[in-house]
């Protein structure tokens, strides 16, 4: 990728370079040393703490919602049944998880080729904890410049004192997002029961695994989570080209940057740009898969260039082709690929639930004998039938038979089945002497009695007509 935002000096775009104030080699990443990150207002930064608010109310509501007597939104992954208000998923039904997994994936796939990492800046869970975790560090020990003064004096009473109470603040946060996460996957009583009669059981380990995880994240690991772990920000080479929006400092307009006064150009170098970075790069140098897409650098700039009385915009949300002067192609390869993959799986998906029947109708061949034959001559065949009620309330279902001249025994009566339950019967297939030797195809159709606009299921069997008889 060249282009005017390409500096000679710091190779090209999308090669890992290493922050400012971090060192070039060393342990985790780059042997990081702490970013301090400059508070910056502005009209994008205001946009941010709206999505942050619209996620942190989505996430926290959504498990207290009910639909009748349940969870609306619940993932039990001992009894692997998800509840997603009036759908229940069960385990036979993984491939509809896989499609929603897939449809997510290639939305974002879609949306990073159009908008570029505005998922990264202004939705992620990680961005908004560690925006979160950002204000309280400021709260507690002042904007950046405090805080680099803080980190660099000895050990005193007024140090740990707002170590501690800076912890003590993001364990309390850490703690409240662990026990939002995982009320998504156990009910809140058995949590919170878990948190009162502390024990090692699974949901505590689940509960303080997330709690410390995000206490570790939000507090130290920071932007390393987007920067290493996070295959999303590894995958932007791919996703993104020319016409994807991106944050993009305006080379033409601002170089050769200088003080005020000492250059025609826009930049006048004051770093702003890089102390408000949270992930601690120079966008001037060039794009960067470092790059969040968060736009404090653009707010912070549009500050310094209202100031100077210049135009906003050095830094901005841009492309590669508006910045050379050519016109935006919404159509283009990556956009079909990715738009394309991302209409079949919802078009699966949507299809999927739409016929999809309440009831499940599994049947098992008996396994003692394939037949017998009647004293008076007809043929039987064993069979156990499972019916699996997938609705959120209990129904009556019927048994039939359809493509052999045959009859059920007994006769097959409406059995209710409640809520999620599985009922199991052995009936027998009984036709007439006759049929010729050898396996006779035909179905069997269960229908919901009380509900008589229900779509049937057909599953198909076999009745096996002996050569010899069996008794
Ligand atoms: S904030 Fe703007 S003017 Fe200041 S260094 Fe960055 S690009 Fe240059
Ligand atoms: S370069 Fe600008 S947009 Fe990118 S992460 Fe840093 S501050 Fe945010």
């Amino acid at each position: 990728m060249t282009s005017k935002l390409h500096d000679p000096e710091t190779g090209p775009a999308w090669v890992p370079k290493p922050p400012s104030g971090v060192q070039a080699e060393g342990t985790m990443t780059y042997g990081r040393e702490r970013i301090f990150v400059k508070r910056v207002k502005g009209y994008f930064q205001r946009m941010r703490w709206l999505t942050f608010a619209f996620f942190l109310t989505v996430f926290t509501l959504l498990p207290l919602l009910t639909w009748g007597d349940r969870r609306a939104i619940l993932f039990d992954i001992p009894a692997r049944k998800f509840y997603l208000f009036n759908i229940i998923v069960w385990p036979q039904e993984f491939y509809l998880v896989t499609a929603l997994l897939l449809m997510g994936a290639m939305g974002i796939f879609f949306l990073t080729t159009l908008v570029g990492r505005l998922w990264c800046g202004y939705l992620c869970p990680q961005t908004v904890v560690t925006n979160l975790f950002m204000t309280v560090e400021r709260w507690v020990e002042g904007d950046r410049l405090q805080q680099q003064k803080l980190s660099a004096a000895p050990w005193s009473a007024a140090k740990t004192g707002k170590f501690v109470l800076k912890n003590a603040l993001w364990a309390v946060m850490a703690a409240a997002f662990g026990f939002t996460f995982v009320s998504y996957f156990v009910p809140q009583s058995e949590l919170i029961s878990a948190l009162m009669h502390p024990s090692l059981s699974a949901t505590m380990i689940a509960f303080l695994m997330v709690s410390g995880f995000t206490l570790f994240d939000g507090g130290y690991f920071r932007e390393q989570m987007c920067l290493v772990p996070c295959p999303y920000g590894r995958f932007q080479g791919v996703m993104i080209d020319d016409n994807s929006l991106m944050v993009a400092y305006d080379a033409q307009r601002g170089e050769p940057r200088g003080f005020k006064g000492t250059t025609t150009a826009d930049c006048v170098d004051c770093t702003l740009c890089v102390q408000v970075c949270p992930t601690g790069i120079d966008i001037r140098n060039g794009l960067q898969y470092e790059c969040i897409g968060c736009a404090a650098c653009v707010d912070v700039c549009n500050s310094v260039m209202t100031k100077l009385d210049r135009p906003t915009g050095l830094i901005r949300y841009t492309s590669l082709s508006a910045l050379k002067g050519l016109p935006f192609q919404a159509v283009r390869g990556r956009t079909v690929l990715y738009g394309g993959i991302t209409l079949l799986a919802t078009g699966f998906v949507a299809y999927s639930l739409y016929t999809r029947p309440d009831v499940a109708l599994d049947v098992i061949r008996g396994r003692q004998a394939l037949a017998y034959t009647l004293p008076d001559g007809r043929i039987s065949n064993m069979y156990t039938i499972k019916l699996l009620n997938k609705d959120d309330e209990g129904h009556s279902y019927t048994l039939s038979l359809q493509g052999i001249p045959g009859t059920i025994e007994p006769p097959p009566a409406p059995v209710f089945v409640s809520s999620g339950e599985v009922a199991s019967r052995t009936v027998s297939v009984i036709v007439p002497p006759g049929l010729s030797v050898g396996s006779h195809p035909f179905t069997f159709t269960v229908v919901t009695a009380d509900e008589p606009h229900a779509r049937p299921v057909i599953t198909p069997s076999t009745l096996f007509v002996p050569l010899a008889q069996t008794r």
